[in-house]
Protein backbone atom coordinates (compact mmCIF):
# COMPACT_ATOMS: atom_id res chain seq x y z
CA UNK A 1 0.00 0.00 0.00
CA UNK A 2 1.66 3.80 -0.97
CA UNK A 3 1.83 5.38 2.26
CA UNK A 4 0.94 8.96 0.97
CA UNK A 5 -2.89 10.14 1.17
CA UNK A 6 -4.72 13.42 -0.32
CA UNK A 7 -6.61 12.97 3.39
CA UNK A 8 -6.39 10.58 6.15
CA UNK A 9 -9.18 10.11 8.70
CA UNK A 10 -8.33 8.89 11.56
CA UNK A 11 -10.68 6.88 13.36
CA UNK A 12 -14.41 5.13 12.09
CA UNK A 13 -17.29 5.93 13.16
CA UNK A 14 -19.85 8.04 12.07
CA UNK A 15 -18.03 11.20 11.48
CA UNK A 16 -15.05 9.59 10.05
CA UNK A 17 -17.02 7.99 8.10
CA UNK A 18 -19.20 11.01 6.76
CA UNK A 19 -15.40 12.83 6.80
CA UNK A 20 -14.19 10.33 4.38
CA UNK A 21 -17.12 9.98 1.70
CA UNK A 22 -17.16 13.79 1.65
CA UNK A 23 -13.46 14.14 1.04
CA UNK A 24 -13.85 11.47 -1.45
CA UNK A 25 -16.44 13.35 -3.36
CA UNK A 26 -14.21 15.82 -3.95
CA UNK A 27 -11.68 14.16 -5.55
CA UNK A 28 -9.40 13.02 -3.09
CA UNK A 29 -7.60 10.06 -2.15
CA UNK A 30 -8.61 8.74 1.01
CA UNK A 31 -7.67 6.40 3.79
CA UNK A 32 -9.20 5.87 7.01
CA UNK A 33 -7.28 4.63 10.20
CA UNK A 34 -8.91 2.55 12.32
CA UNK A 35 -7.66 1.71 16.19
CA UNK A 36 -9.85 -0.63 16.69
CA UNK A 37 -9.77 -4.40 15.23
CA UNK A 38 -12.38 -4.79 12.42
CA UNK A 39 -14.40 -6.76 14.88
CA UNK A 40 -15.18 -3.43 16.63
CA UNK A 41 -15.80 -1.84 14.05
CA UNK A 42 -17.59 1.12 14.04
CA UNK A 43 -16.59 3.18 17.73
CA UNK A 44 -19.56 4.54 19.18
CA UNK A 45 -22.07 4.88 16.59
CA UNK A 46 -21.78 0.88 16.61
CA UNK A 47 -23.75 1.21 19.87
CA UNK A 48 -25.87 3.67 19.09
CA UNK A 49 -29.68 3.44 18.67
CA UNK A 50 -28.76 5.52 15.04
CA UNK A 51 -31.52 8.31 16.24
CA UNK A 52 -30.60 11.52 14.44
CA UNK A 53 -32.08 14.74 15.38
CA UNK A 54 -33.19 16.53 12.15
CA UNK A 55 -35.00 19.60 11.67
CA UNK A 56 -38.42 18.64 9.14
CA UNK A 57 -41.81 19.54 7.95
CA UNK A 58 -43.40 17.13 8.97
CA UNK A 59 -44.04 13.28 7.47
CA UNK A 60 -44.01 14.18 3.85
CA UNK A 61 -40.72 15.66 4.35
CA UNK A 62 -38.97 13.10 5.92
CA UNK A 63 -40.61 10.62 3.68
CA UNK A 64 -38.36 11.72 1.02
CA UNK A 65 -35.62 9.76 3.02
CA UNK A 66 -37.06 7.18 5.00
CA UNK A 67 -37.77 3.70 4.39
CA UNK A 68 -42.01 3.55 4.04
CA UNK A 69 -43.84 3.32 7.17
CA UNK A 70 -45.85 0.25 8.05
CA UNK A 71 -48.70 2.36 8.93
CA UNK A 72 -50.52 5.56 7.81
CA UNK A 73 -51.85 6.24 11.36
CA UNK A 74 -48.67 8.90 12.25
CA UNK A 75 -48.76 12.07 13.81
CA UNK A 76 -45.66 13.95 13.15
CA UNK A 77 -45.40 17.36 14.07
CA UNK A 78 -42.81 19.50 12.11
CA UNK A 79 -39.38 20.07 13.49
CA UNK A 80 -38.56 23.56 12.54
CA UNK A 81 -34.97 25.17 12.94
CA UNK A 82 -36.40 27.60 15.77
CA UNK A 83 -37.30 24.71 17.62
CA UNK A 84 -33.74 22.19 17.26
CA UNK A 85 -31.60 25.66 18.44
CA UNK A 86 -34.08 26.22 21.15
CA UNK A 87 -33.88 23.02 22.10
CA UNK A 88 -30.15 22.60 22.41
CA UNK A 89 -30.21 26.15 23.80
CA UNK A 90 -32.38 25.43 26.61
CA UNK A 91 -30.69 22.16 27.61
CA UNK A 92 -27.19 23.40 27.38
CA UNK A 93 -27.93 26.66 29.46
CA UNK A 94 -27.38 28.90 27.15
CA UNK A 95 -23.81 28.03 26.30
CA UNK A 96 -23.60 25.81 23.02
CA UNK A 97 -20.85 27.88 20.61
CA UNK A 98 -24.11 29.97 18.46
CA UNK A 99 -22.15 29.49 15.02
CA UNK A 100 -21.46 25.69 15.66
CA UNK A 101 -25.54 25.33 16.37
CA UNK A 102 -26.90 27.09 13.80
CA UNK A 103 -24.99 25.48 11.37
CA UNK A 104 -25.93 21.71 12.92
CA UNK A 105 -29.21 22.68 12.95
CA UNK A 106 -29.33 24.74 9.35
CA UNK A 107 -27.53 21.23 7.60
CA UNK A 108 -28.79 18.67 9.90
CA UNK A 109 -32.09 17.88 7.41
CA UNK A 110 -29.84 18.45 3.82
CA UNK A 111 -26.80 16.11 5.60
CA UNK A 112 -29.57 12.86 5.92
CA UNK A 113 -30.67 13.28 2.69
CA UNK A 114 -27.21 13.49 1.65
CA UNK A 115 -26.58 10.31 3.84
CA UNK A 116 -29.68 8.82 2.39
CA UNK A 117 -27.81 9.27 -1.12
CA UNK A 118 -24.86 6.89 0.10
CA UNK A 119 -26.71 4.26 0.88
CA UNK A 120 -27.64 5.05 4.35
CA UNK A 121 -31.31 3.45 5.11
CA UNK A 122 -33.53 5.65 7.56
CA UNK A 123 -36.81 5.18 9.71
CA UNK A 124 -39.29 6.14 11.67
CA UNK A 125 -38.63 5.13 14.95
CA UNK A 126 -42.05 4.07 16.34
CA UNK A 127 -40.42 1.87 19.35
CA UNK A 128 -38.22 4.36 20.40
CA UNK A 129 -40.32 7.91 20.01
CA UNK A 130 -43.56 7.23 19.15
CA UNK A 131 -46.49 6.10 21.94
CA UNK A 132 -50.03 4.99 20.11
CA UNK A 133 -52.67 6.83 21.54
CA UNK A 134 -56.13 6.44 20.38
CA UNK A 135 -55.08 4.57 17.56
CA UNK A 136 -52.41 6.95 16.14
CA UNK A 137 -48.66 6.83 16.61
CA UNK A 138 -47.64 9.93 18.72
CA UNK A 139 -44.11 11.07 18.02
CA UNK A 140 -43.00 13.50 20.82
CA UNK A 141 -39.70 14.83 22.36
CA UNK A 142 -38.21 16.29 18.40
CA UNK A 143 -37.07 12.94 17.44
CA UNK A 144 -38.39 10.81 15.18
CA UNK A 145 -36.01 9.40 12.34
CA UNK A 146 -33.13 6.62 12.68
CA UNK A 147 -31.00 4.33 10.63
CA UNK A 148 -32.45 1.21 10.26
CA UNK A 149 -30.88 -1.58 12.60
CA UNK A 150 -29.69 1.13 14.91
CA UNK A 151 -25.78 1.59 14.77
CA UNK A 152 -25.14 -1.70 13.91
CA UNK A 153 -27.46 -1.06 10.69
CA UNK A 154 -25.91 2.60 10.16
CA UNK A 155 -22.15 1.07 10.33
CA UNK A 156 -22.55 -1.62 8.00
CA UNK A 157 -24.40 0.82 5.40
CA UNK A 158 -21.09 3.23 6.52
CA UNK A 159 -18.45 0.17 5.72
CA UNK A 160 -20.66 -0.70 2.63
CA UNK A 161 -20.86 2.70 0.60
CA UNK A 162 -17.27 3.45 1.77
CA UNK A 163 -16.06 0.60 -0.33
CA UNK A 164 -18.51 1.52 -2.95
CA UNK A 165 -17.07 4.75 -3.20
CA UNK A 166 -13.20 3.75 -3.66
CA UNK A 167 -12.51 5.36 0.93
CA UNK A 168 -9.42 2.48 2.00
CA UNK A 169 -10.06 1.43 5.53
CA UNK A 170 -7.74 -0.29 7.71
CA UNK A 171 -8.07 -1.64 10.88
CA UNK A 172 -5.73 -1.94 13.87
CA UNK A 173 -4.15 1.56 12.87
CA UNK A 174 -3.33 2.96 15.76
CA UNK A 175 -2.65 6.95 15.22
CA UNK A 176 -0.25 7.89 18.05
CA UNK A 177 0.85 11.59 16.17
CA UNK A 178 0.68 14.18 13.94
CA UNK A 179 3.58 14.78 11.43
CA UNK A 180 4.01 18.34 11.51
CA UNK A 181 6.88 20.58 9.75
CA UNK A 182 8.66 23.62 10.96
CA UNK A 183 5.76 25.71 10.65
CA UNK A 184 3.71 23.59 12.42
CA UNK A 185 1.49 22.63 9.52
CA UNK A 186 0.39 18.63 9.62
CA UNK A 187 1.47 16.46 6.89
CA UNK A 188 0.76 12.83 8.13
CA UNK A 189 0.70 10.61 11.18
CA UNK A 190 2.58 8.09 13.16
CA UNK A 191 1.16 5.01 13.96
CA UNK A 192 2.25 2.47 16.79
CA UNK A 193 5.06 0.67 15.97
CA UNK A 194 6.69 3.92 14.34
CA UNK A 195 4.93 3.67 10.78
CA UNK A 196 4.39 6.72 8.95
CA UNK A 197 1.69 8.03 7.00
CA UNK A 198 1.81 11.04 4.90
CA UNK A 199 -0.97 13.01 4.09
CA UNK A 200 -2.11 16.53 2.45
CA UNK A 201 -4.61 16.52 5.31
CA UNK A 202 -5.80 15.12 8.55
CA UNK A 203 -8.94 14.72 9.57
CA UNK A 204 -9.34 14.09 12.94
CA UNK A 205 -12.48 11.74 14.37
CA UNK A 206 -11.22 9.46 17.02
CA UNK A 207 -13.99 10.56 19.50
CA UNK A 208 -14.10 11.73 23.31
CA UNK A 209 -11.60 10.28 26.36
CA UNK A 210 -15.01 8.29 27.92
CA UNK A 211 -12.80 5.19 27.84
CA UNK A 212 -9.82 6.53 29.45
CA UNK A 213 -10.06 6.69 33.50
CA UNK A 214 -7.41 8.47 34.33
CA UNK A 215 -8.05 11.56 31.82
CA UNK A 216 -12.20 11.12 33.41
CA UNK A 217 -11.13 11.27 36.55
CA UNK A 218 -9.08 14.27 35.65
CA UNK A 219 -11.30 16.18 34.02
CA UNK A 220 -14.58 15.37 34.70
CA UNK A 221 -13.77 14.62 38.74
CA UNK A 222 -13.46 11.95 41.05
CA UNK A 223 -15.59 9.65 40.94
CA UNK A 224 -15.62 9.49 37.28
CA UNK A 225 -13.32 6.42 36.72
CA UNK A 226 -15.30 4.41 38.17
CA UNK A 227 -17.98 4.84 35.90
CA UNK A 228 -19.61 1.96 33.06
CA UNK A 229 -18.46 2.94 29.66
CA UNK A 230 -21.55 2.92 27.41
CA UNK A 231 -19.64 1.83 24.04
CA UNK A 232 -15.97 1.53 22.62
CA UNK A 233 -13.40 0.91 24.79
CA UNK A 234 -11.04 2.78 22.16
CA UNK A 235 -11.90 6.04 22.96
CA UNK A 236 -9.02 7.09 24.97
CA UNK A 237 -9.22 10.26 24.28
CA UNK A 238 -5.99 9.67 21.42
CA UNK A 239 -6.96 12.57 18.85
CA UNK A 240 -7.64 15.64 21.63
CA UNK A 241 -4.51 14.43 23.15
CA UNK A 242 -2.13 14.25 19.99
CA UNK A 243 -3.88 17.85 18.66
CA UNK A 244 -3.37 19.66 22.07
CA UNK A 245 0.38 18.53 22.30
CA UNK A 246 0.51 20.02 18.60
CA UNK A 247 -0.79 23.35 19.78
CA UNK A 248 -4.93 23.16 19.15
CA UNK A 249 -7.11 24.64 21.39
CA UNK A 250 -9.31 23.22 24.09
CA UNK A 251 -13.10 23.87 23.69
CA UNK A 252 -16.18 23.66 25.36
CA UNK A 253 -17.12 21.85 28.61
CA UNK A 254 -14.13 19.98 29.60
CA UNK A 255 -15.73 18.51 32.90
CA UNK A 256 -19.44 17.37 31.46
CA UNK A 257 -20.09 14.54 29.44
CA UNK A 258 -23.33 12.37 28.67
CA UNK A 259 -24.35 10.01 30.85
CA UNK A 260 -27.52 7.96 31.89
CA UNK A 261 -28.70 5.48 33.43
CA UNK A 262 -27.30 2.37 32.64
CA UNK A 263 -27.87 -1.34 33.90
CA UNK A 264 -25.47 -1.48 37.35
CA UNK A 265 -24.77 -5.39 36.29
CA UNK A 266 -23.24 -4.11 33.02
CA UNK A 267 -19.86 -5.21 31.92
CA UNK A 268 -17.17 -2.12 32.20
CA UNK A 269 -17.25 -0.96 28.68
CA UNK A 270 -19.86 -1.70 25.64
CA UNK A 271 -21.45 -5.32 25.26
CA UNK A 272 -20.96 -5.42 21.14
CA UNK A 273 -24.59 -7.78 21.29
CA UNK A 274 -26.78 -5.52 23.73
CA UNK A 275 -25.50 -2.42 22.73
CA UNK A 276 -27.70 0.53 23.77
CA UNK A 277 -30.43 -2.70 25.32
CA UNK A 278 -28.49 -1.85 28.76
CA UNK A 279 -29.75 1.80 29.10
CA UNK A 280 -32.69 2.07 31.16
CA UNK A 281 -34.69 5.21 29.80
CA UNK A 282 -38.27 4.75 31.46
CA UNK A 283 -38.53 6.55 34.42
CA UNK A 284 -40.42 9.23 33.36
CA UNK A 285 -43.13 6.61 33.73
CA UNK A 286 -41.73 5.33 37.91
CA UNK A 287 -38.99 6.68 40.48
CA UNK A 288 -35.68 6.90 40.94
CA UNK A 289 -34.32 6.56 44.72
CA UNK A 290 -31.03 5.80 45.93
CA UNK A 291 -29.62 2.92 48.42
CA UNK A 292 -31.11 4.92 51.47
CA UNK A 293 -34.58 4.79 49.46
CA UNK A 294 -34.73 8.40 48.69
CA UNK A 295 -35.54 10.19 45.05
CA UNK A 296 -33.13 12.67 44.03
CA UNK A 297 -34.13 14.16 40.68
CA UNK A 298 -37.36 15.24 39.01
CA UNK A 299 -38.17 11.88 36.94
CA UNK A 300 -40.46 13.75 34.56
CA UNK A 301 -39.23 17.24 34.28
CA UNK A 302 -39.15 16.61 30.67
CA UNK A 303 -39.36 14.19 27.91
CA UNK A 304 -37.07 11.31 28.52
CA UNK A 305 -34.60 13.15 25.66
CA UNK A 306 -34.30 16.29 27.67
CA UNK A 307 -33.37 14.57 30.97
CA UNK A 308 -31.71 11.40 29.91
CA UNK A 309 -27.98 12.68 28.98
CA UNK A 310 -27.65 14.24 32.79
CA UNK A 311 -29.65 11.90 34.85
CA UNK A 312 -26.17 9.67 34.98
CA UNK A 313 -23.94 12.44 36.52
CA UNK A 314 -27.08 12.48 39.19
CA UNK A 315 -26.83 9.03 39.40
CA UNK A 316 -22.90 8.89 40.23
CA UNK A 317 -23.19 11.39 43.03
CA UNK A 318 -26.00 8.90 45.23
CA UNK A 319 -24.17 6.09 47.29
CA UNK A 320 -22.28 3.90 45.95
CA UNK A 321 -22.64 5.39 42.37
CA UNK A 322 -25.80 3.56 42.69
CA UNK A 323 -29.94 3.84 42.29
CA UNK A 324 -32.79 1.99 41.53
CA UNK A 325 -35.63 2.82 38.73
CA UNK A 326 -39.10 1.76 40.72
CA UNK A 327 -42.37 0.91 38.97
CA UNK A 328 -45.90 -0.59 39.13
CA UNK A 329 -47.75 -2.81 36.97
CA UNK A 330 -49.85 -0.05 35.38
CA UNK A 331 -46.95 1.45 33.49
CA UNK A 332 -45.20 -1.65 32.47
CA UNK A 333 -46.68 -1.29 29.24
CA UNK A 334 -44.83 2.04 28.72
CA UNK A 335 -41.31 0.39 29.47
CA UNK A 336 -39.50 -0.32 26.08
CA UNK A 337 -39.10 -4.39 26.12
CA UNK A 338 -35.83 -3.99 24.06
CA UNK A 339 -34.33 -2.28 27.18
CA UNK A 340 -36.45 -3.68 30.20
CA UNK A 341 -37.12 -7.12 29.26
CA UNK A 342 -33.16 -7.38 28.01
CA UNK A 343 -31.49 -10.70 28.49
CA UNK A 344 -29.43 -10.85 31.65
CA UNK A 345 -31.26 -7.20 32.91
CA UNK A 346 -31.00 -6.60 36.15
CA UNK A 347 -34.75 -6.76 38.03
CA UNK A 348 -36.04 -7.35 41.24
CA UNK A 349 -40.11 -8.02 41.13
CA UNK A 350 -42.51 -8.53 44.33
CA UNK A 351 -46.30 -7.97 45.19
CA UNK A 352 -45.31 -5.63 48.34
CA UNK A 353 -43.10 -2.54 48.92
CA UNK A 354 -41.10 -4.05 51.65
CA UNK A 355 -40.88 -7.58 49.59
CA UNK A 356 -39.14 -5.22 47.20
CA UNK A 357 -36.69 -3.49 49.65
CA UNK A 358 -35.44 -6.41 51.06
CA UNK A 359 -34.65 -8.00 47.89
CA UNK A 360 -33.11 -4.51 47.17
CA UNK A 361 -30.87 -4.46 50.02
CA UNK A 362 -32.91 -0.80 50.99
CA UNK A 363 -34.38 0.24 54.52
CA UNK A 364 -37.59 -1.12 54.16
CA UNK A 365 -38.99 1.88 56.26
CA UNK A 366 -37.51 4.58 54.15
CA UNK A 367 -38.66 3.11 50.55
CA UNK A 368 -42.11 2.28 51.90
CA UNK A 369 -42.28 6.17 53.28
CA UNK A 370 -41.03 7.31 49.92
CA UNK A 371 -43.20 5.65 48.02
CA UNK A 372 -46.26 6.73 49.95
CA UNK A 373 -45.20 10.13 50.66
CA UNK A 374 -44.96 10.19 46.66
CA UNK A 375 -48.45 8.73 46.27
CA UNK A 376 -49.98 11.25 48.58
CA UNK A 377 -48.56 14.08 46.45
CA UNK A 378 -49.61 13.57 42.93
CA UNK A 379 -52.07 15.38 41.84
CA UNK A 380 -52.82 16.53 38.04
CA UNK A 381 -55.70 14.95 35.82
CA UNK A 382 -55.00 12.92 32.59
CA UNK A 383 -51.47 10.86 32.10
CA UNK A 384 -50.74 11.21 28.65
CA UNK A 385 -47.19 9.85 27.96
CA UNK A 386 -47.00 12.04 24.56
CA UNK A 387 -47.16 15.61 25.98
CA UNK A 388 -45.69 17.28 29.09
CA UNK A 389 -48.83 16.25 30.82
CA UNK A 390 -48.94 18.31 33.68
CA UNK A 391 -49.29 15.66 35.86
CA UNK A 392 -47.42 16.38 38.75
CA UNK A 393 -46.99 16.24 43.01
CA UNK A 394 -47.01 18.97 45.35
CA UNK A 395 -45.58 19.60 48.81
CA UNK A 396 -42.53 17.22 47.83
CA UNK A 397 -38.67 17.75 46.89
CA UNK A 398 -37.51 16.42 44.51
CA UNK A 399 -41.10 17.25 42.83
CA UNK A 400 -42.13 15.01 39.54
CA UNK A 401 -43.47 17.40 36.83
CA UNK A 402 -45.22 15.63 34.68
CA UNK A 403 -46.53 11.62 34.65
CA UNK A 404 -46.85 11.35 38.21
CA UNK A 405 -49.11 8.64 39.28
CA UNK A 406 -49.21 6.92 42.22
CA UNK A 407 -46.98 3.65 43.19
CA UNK A 408 -50.40 0.86 44.10
CA UNK A 409 -50.35 -1.27 41.51
CA UNK A 410 -48.46 -4.50 42.35
CA UNK A 411 -46.37 -6.32 41.35
CA UNK A 412 -43.88 -3.86 41.52
CA UNK A 413 -40.83 -3.95 40.07
CA UNK A 414 -37.10 -2.36 40.67
CA UNK A 415 -34.63 -2.32 38.38
CA UNK A 416 -30.81 -1.21 39.68
CA UNK A 417 -28.31 1.13 37.92
CA UNK A 418 -25.69 2.81 37.80
CA UNK A 419 -23.72 5.86 35.55
CA UNK A 420 -22.48 5.13 32.62
CA UNK A 421 -20.78 7.52 30.57
CA UNK A 422 -21.35 7.96 26.84
CA UNK A 423 -19.49 10.58 25.33
CA UNK A 424 -17.38 13.58 27.25
CA UNK A 425 -18.22 17.52 25.69
CA UNK A 426 -14.81 19.21 26.13
CA UNK A 427 -12.55 18.91 22.70
CA UNK A 428 -11.11 20.73 20.30
CA UNK A 429 -11.82 24.23 18.82
CA UNK A 430 -13.01 23.80 15.06
CA UNK A 431 -13.51 27.15 12.13
CA UNK A 432 -16.77 26.35 10.16
CA UNK A 433 -14.83 24.40 7.95
CA UNK A 434 -13.76 21.99 10.56
CA UNK A 435 -10.36 23.50 10.34
CA UNK A 436 -8.64 23.21 14.22
CA UNK A 437 -8.08 26.28 15.62
CA UNK A 438 -4.91 26.81 17.76
CA UNK A 439 -4.82 29.14 21.01
CA UNK A 440 -4.20 31.86 18.91
CA UNK A 441 -7.72 31.29 17.34
CA UNK A 442 -5.58 30.75 13.80
CA UNK A 443 -6.60 26.99 11.39
CA UNK A 444 -3.71 24.89 11.89
CA UNK A 445 -2.92 23.87 8.34
CA UNK A 446 -3.60 20.36 7.55
CA UNK A 447 -5.65 19.40 10.82
CA UNK A 448 -9.27 19.29 10.45
CA UNK A 449 -11.52 17.49 13.02
CA UNK A 450 -15.31 16.47 13.66
CA UNK A 451 -17.44 14.42 15.63
CA UNK A 452 -17.43 13.49 19.36
CA UNK A 453 -14.11 15.16 19.71
CA UNK A 454 -14.90 18.80 18.81
CA UNK A 455 -15.90 20.82 21.91
CA UNK A 456 -18.41 23.56 22.06
CA UNK A 457 -21.59 22.28 21.13
CA UNK A 458 -22.94 20.39 24.27
CA UNK A 459 -22.73 21.76 27.86
CA UNK A 460 -24.27 19.95 31.00
CA UNK A 461 -26.70 18.43 28.63
CA UNK A 462 -27.84 17.13 25.26
CA UNK A 463 -30.90 17.00 23.24
CA UNK A 464 -30.88 13.23 22.04
CA UNK A 465 -30.31 12.12 18.92
CA UNK A 466 -27.94 15.20 18.01
CA UNK A 467 -24.43 13.76 18.38
CA UNK A 468 -24.47 11.54 14.94
CA UNK A 469 -25.86 14.42 13.29
CA UNK A 470 -23.31 17.05 14.13
CA UNK A 471 -21.02 13.84 13.33
CA UNK A 472 -22.10 13.45 9.79
CA UNK A 473 -22.89 17.90 9.34
CA UNK A 474 -19.54 18.76 10.49
CA UNK A 475 -17.55 15.48 9.01
CA UNK A 476 -19.27 16.56 5.52
CA UNK A 477 -17.72 19.49 6.07
CA UNK A 478 -14.13 18.83 7.38
CA UNK A 479 -13.96 16.54 4.67
CA UNK A 480 -14.85 18.79 1.83
CA UNK A 481 -12.15 20.96 3.24
CA UNK A 482 -9.60 18.79 3.64
CA UNK A 483 -9.92 17.51 0.07
CA UNK A 484 -9.86 20.93 -1.88
C1 LIG B 1 -24.82 3.31 23.87
C2 LIG B 1 -24.80 4.59 23.08
C3 LIG B 1 -25.95 5.03 22.46
C4 LIG B 1 -25.94 6.23 21.73
N1 LIG B 1 -27.07 6.56 21.02
C5 LIG B 1 -27.02 7.65 20.22
C6 LIG B 1 -28.11 7.92 19.32
O1 LIG B 1 -29.05 7.13 19.18
N2 LIG B 1 -28.04 9.07 18.58
C7 LIG B 1 -26.96 9.91 18.65
O2 LIG B 1 -26.97 10.95 17.98
N3 LIG B 1 -25.90 9.64 19.45
C8 LIG B 1 -25.91 8.53 20.21
N4 LIG B 1 -24.81 8.24 20.98
C9 LIG B 1 -23.66 9.16 20.92
C10 LIG B 1 -22.89 8.83 19.64
O3 LIG B 1 -22.31 7.56 19.78
C11 LIG B 1 -21.79 9.79 19.31
O4 LIG B 1 -22.26 11.11 19.34
C12 LIG B 1 -21.25 9.50 17.92
O5 LIG B 1 -21.25 8.13 17.65
C13 LIG B 1 -19.84 9.99 17.81
O6 LIG B 1 -19.32 9.61 16.57
P1 LIG B 1 -17.78 9.76 16.30
O7 LIG B 1 -17.57 9.29 14.91
O8 LIG B 1 -17.31 11.10 16.69
O9 LIG B 1 -17.08 8.75 17.34
P2 LIG B 1 -17.01 7.18 17.34
O10 LIG B 1 -18.17 6.59 16.63
O11 LIG B 1 -16.79 6.77 18.73
O12 LIG B 1 -15.72 6.85 16.46
C14 LIG B 1 -14.43 7.15 16.93
C15 LIG B 1 -13.49 6.09 16.39
O13 LIG B 1 -12.14 6.53 16.55
C16 LIG B 1 -11.34 5.40 16.83
N5 LIG B 1 -10.09 5.83 17.45
C17 LIG B 1 -9.89 6.29 18.70
N6 LIG B 1 -8.59 6.58 18.89
C18 LIG B 1 -7.95 6.30 17.72
C19 LIG B 1 -6.60 6.36 17.31
N7 LIG B 1 -5.64 6.77 18.14
N8 LIG B 1 -6.27 5.97 16.05
C20 LIG B 1 -7.25 5.54 15.19
N9 LIG B 1 -8.55 5.44 15.55
C21 LIG B 1 -8.90 5.84 16.79
C22 LIG B 1 -12.21 4.57 17.76
O14 LIG B 1 -11.80 3.24 17.80
C23 LIG B 1 -13.59 4.76 17.12
O15 LIG B 1 -13.86 3.74 16.19
C24 LIG B 1 -24.78 7.03 21.69
C25 LIG B 1 -23.62 6.57 22.29
C26 LIG B 1 -23.61 5.35 22.97
C27 LIG B 1 -22.33 4.88 23.58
Amino acid sequence: MHNSWDVVVVGGGNAGFSAAQSAREHGARVLLLEKAPREWAGGNSYFTAGAMRTVHKGLDDVAEFIEPPHTDRIDLDPYPAEEFLGDLRRVTGGRCDPRLAEILVGESRETLGWLHELGLRFELMFHRQAYEVDGRFRFWGGLAVGAVGGGKGMIADHLAAAERRGTTVRFGAHVTGLLTDDGGAVHGVRLSGGETVEATSVVLTSGGFEANPAMRSAYLGPGWDLALVRGTPYNTGDGITMALAAGAQPYGHFSGCHSVAWDAGADPTGDRDLTNQLTRGGYPFGIIVNAEGRRFVDEGADFRNYTYAKYGAEILRQPGSRAVQVFDAKVLGLLRPEEYEAPGVSKVQSDTLEGLAKELGIDETALVSTVEGFNRAVTGERFDPTVKDGKHTEGISPAKSNWAQPLDTPPYLAFPVTCGITFTFGGLRIAENGAVLDTAGQPMPGLFAAGELVGGLFFFNYPGGSGLTAGSVFGRRAGRAAAV
